[in-house]
């Protein structure tokens, strides 16, 4: 049987990968550090999980309009405009089940065959397969160590044309952790004026930061706010993973294309999950701080345990729960790298390249596990490199 082009240059996200190797050395008997996967590694905070079981005890448990329930809409609307300092409408919030439909759908709604789209590199790889999927041409911009992994702006200006569609930006970064700094900001959007594109800015860990460090959106550039795309969602800072929630905001008109693209595709969210976003939005925000400090003093832990390794050096990262360490003097590519450190020392890690060309010669720890472990792996990974 034939498939459809559009599926040959789609693959599967190296984290899966690396995570499907790591179980099966787990079956052997192997112990296992999970350094690999890009989750929180806390339990949804009790209030919420509460919320979305009394919503289905309640039988919340319907369709709702595609583009969410009001409720949601309006409280997110609310929220995510206080936490950017930023006035947004209730109808320009979609809501979607994960985060990940709003990045897909904007893309299919603004980018035709042929059309160019940055995005960063190395970067979350789903980037890649929906600016594809769109029929667009990806087109990668690296992201410098020097810069703490922000654009290599010079780049930029040198692929930027009036064929480019859509701009990808991500901010704290999936897999650096890097911050795009307001200067870097400025000059993109200047960019997507002159030459009248879209920006879709994930921002997906805007609210996991660390050295009081400010994240700015683009959005709130002038000229910006006809012209982005904010995804955002649950799954990160609310520990929500599997609930599946997360939103975007956008133009009006477009939310109104996004919002049919929904209704013909996933038809909406799960009731009951808007309703514990609801709850998660609405109620004690002082968990995500609690969890906010302890992801720092991980940070702390790990930056400094990987800085004394030999062969290793590693940035200091604002924001995310990643770290990049450059592995260049282990004189050997990111992949080797990542299978020998899981093979002799039992930590799985996810080499840089699963993010793209520029990814090479780094590997992606997420220090989303506890502070023994990440502890341990640092030692483990310290005796097979004396
Ligand atoms: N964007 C980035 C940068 C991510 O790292 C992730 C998840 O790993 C997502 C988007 C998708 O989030 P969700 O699980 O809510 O779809």
């Amino acid at each position: 049987m034939r498939f459809a082009k559009r599926t040959e240059s789609l693959s599967a996200e190296g984290a899966y990968q690396v995570l499907a190797k790591a179980q099966a050395l787990e079956k052997t008997g192997r112990e296992i550090i999970h350094l690999e996967i890009g989750q929180p590694d806390f339990k949804t905070f009790p209030n919420i999980s509460q919320a979305g079981i009394q919503a289905i005890n309640d039988g919340f448990t319907r369709y709702t309009p595609p583009p969410g329930m009001p409720a949601l809409r309006e409280i997110i609307a609310r929220s995510a405009g206080s936490q950017r300092g930023l006035t947004f409408n209730p109808e320009q919030v979609v809501v979607s089940p994960g985060a990940k439909p709003n990045l897909f759908f904007p893309t299919l709604a603004v980018v035709e065959k042929g059309d160019q789209v940055i995005y960063p590199n190395p970067g979350f790889p789903s980037y890649e397969a929906m600016i594809r999927v769109a029929g667009g041409e990806p087109v990668p911009v690296p992201l410098l160590e020097e810069n703490d992994f922000s654009f290599d702006l010079a780049e930029f200006d040198k692929v930027i044309s009036e064929k480019t569609r859509m701009i990808i930006l991500n901010s704290p970064g999936n897999p650096t952790g890097g911050i795009i700094p307001r200067a870097d900001l400025e000059h993109i959007a200047r960019a997507a004026i002159k030459y009248d594109c879209w920006v879709l800015s994930d921002e997906i860990y805007a609210r996991i930061i660390y050295d009081d460090v400010k994240v700015d959106s683009i959005m709130g550039l002038p000229g910006m706010a006809e012209r982005t795309i904010i995804m955002d969602g649950f799954s990160k800072t609310y520990a929500m993973t599997g609930w599946r929630l997360g939103y975007g905001i956008m133009p009006k008109d477009l939310a109104d294309k996004v919002g049919l693209l929904l209704m013909h595709s996933v038809g909406s969210t799960a009731q009951f999950t808007q309703i514990a976003g609801v709850e998660a939005l609405g109620g004690d925000q002082e968990q995500v701080e609690e969890v906010v400090a302890e992801y720092k003093r991980r940070r702390d832990l790990i930056v400094a345990g990987l800085n004394q390794l030999p062969g290793i050096s590693c940035r200091n990262p604002r924001g995310a729960f990643y770290v990049f360490p450059n592995i260049k003097e282990l004189g050997k590519s990111s992949q080797e790298a990542a299978d020998w450190i899981l093979d002799q020392a039992g930590v799985a890690v996810l080499p840089g390249s699963a993010f793209g060309k520029y990814g090479e010669g780094y590997l992606r720890l997420s220090y989303a596990n506890s502070l023994g472990n990440i502890q341990k792996a640092l030692e483990r990974i310290g005796e097979i490199l004396g």
